[in-house]
């Protein structure tokens, strides 16, 4: 593509004190959010946590009952929906079935009275973008659900637009092609620069795609960060349940210096974790990603017994649950294939892990 794509730059979005109420049910609830120009922001959450209530405030589907929202410093909540400018991309791809490629992408520039030229210009670019110049003469009829979806992100994207609102675009299609299409995405926004907005239930997507994460639950946003900062150091139980595989240990602190802990959990293994905050409970519940647990045949000074009850091969690991002296059951997932063979159920191993690879919740 020319340099043209790249100068746009995303607008600045506020979101102060927003509130959506269905009767006594607060679908967003005070909900706070600062996002910076040419951001990519996902909001994650499981169903009903309120992200499509969010974005359909931030679009002017629905209006806020409480709070407002700024783009650029000003408030939106008095301009309709086809005036705020953004793009759009919903899970269903919405295009006009009796027009091509072309004509869906060059629709807006139409409606807009764009020169004819520049119009010719500005779509050729964004098939560029989006790969799509082979199929340009198509119909939507003609086209895999991947395609069609990116002829809809080539359609919200054709005005370069600052803001860019997708809401679950890639949920309909299967893994593989979802994949590919997060890459895309991503790439897309470094080359025009736009704010996005990206709503998912789905953890591995947000964490694949996503300048920082919101993570909401029951309509409000209970993290905010950055992905590594969302997945090792969670802020609670529910993000670290619901983002990645997460073993949550009960343990009781024996002894602290600064924010490292010494603790023990009921099997009676003693161990170092991090915290975010010098903490004084007795009793903590402990974060440990089930890639970070090493295993041994033989136990090692810093090592715990534990007794196979399942072990799977999935390819690119082996994930391998097993029960602790005392009862807590382990997920394990083993990156080295290549050297550990696929234990039996009912081995003993040796596992163990480091304070950089567990994480105290509070
Ligand atoms: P999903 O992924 O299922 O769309 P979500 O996180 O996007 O979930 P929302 O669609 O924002 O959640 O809905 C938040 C809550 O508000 C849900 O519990 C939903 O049932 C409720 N809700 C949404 N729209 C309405 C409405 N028009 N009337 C009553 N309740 C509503």
């Amino acid at each position: 593509g020319g340099a043209s794509e790249r100068q746009v730059i995303g607008s600045r979005i506020a979101v102060r004190d927003a509130e959506k109420r269905y009767g006594q049910f607060h679908a967003v609830n005070r909900i706070n959010l600062d996002i910076e120009p040419g951001e990519f922001i996902t909001l994650l959450g499981p169903s009903g946590s309120g992200k499509t209530t969010l974005l359909n405030l931030l679009a002017g589907f629905q209006s806020l009952d409480g709070g407002e929202i700024l783009v650029d410093g000003r408030p939106v909540h008095n301009v309709p929906t086809h005036k705020r400018g953004f793009g759009m991309v919903f899970q269903s791809y919405a295009l006009f079935p009796n027009m091509t490629v072309t004509q869906n992408v060059a629709f807006p520039l139409r409606m807009a009275g764009v020169d004819r030229a520049t119009t010719e210009r500005r779509v050729a670019e964004t098939l560029e973008i989006m790969r799509l110049s082979d199929h340009a003469n198509k119909s939507p009829s003609e086209m895999s659900g991947g395609q069609q979806q990116r002829v809809a992100i080539a359609r919200a994207i054709v005005m370069r637009p600052k803001v860019v609102l997708m809401d679950e675009p890639l949920s309909a299609l299967d893994r593989r092609l979802r994949e590919s299409i997060q890459i895309e995405i991503r790439d897309l926004h470094q080359t025009i620069g736009s704010t996005i907005l990206f709503v998912t239930h789905d953890q591995g997507e947000a964490l694949t795609m996503s300048d920082r994460i919101a993570v909401l639950d029951a309509g409000k946003i209970v993290q905010i960060g950055r992905p590594l900062e969302i997945y090792r150091h969670p802020s609670n139980r529910f993000v670290a349940s619901f983002v990645g595989e997460s073993n949550l240990i009960e343990a009781e602190i024996m002894q602290k210096r600064g924010t490292t802990v010494t603790l023990k959990n009921r099997a009676g293994y003693v161990f170092d974790a991090e915290s975010r905050d010098a903490i004084d409970v007795g009793r903590v519940t402990v974060l440990v990603r089930p890639e970070r647990i090493a295993i041994a045949n033989e136990p090692t000074a810093s090592s715990t017994p534990v007794t196979v009850t399942s072990a799977i091969f999935l390819g690119e690991i082996l994930r391998i649950e097993a029960q602790m002296d005392g009862g807590d059951t382990l997920l394990i997932r083993c990156t080295d294939t290549a050297r550990r063979p696929l234990p039996d159920v009912g081995d003993r191993l040796h596992v163990s892990w480091g304070p950089e690879d567990c994480w105290v919740l509070t």
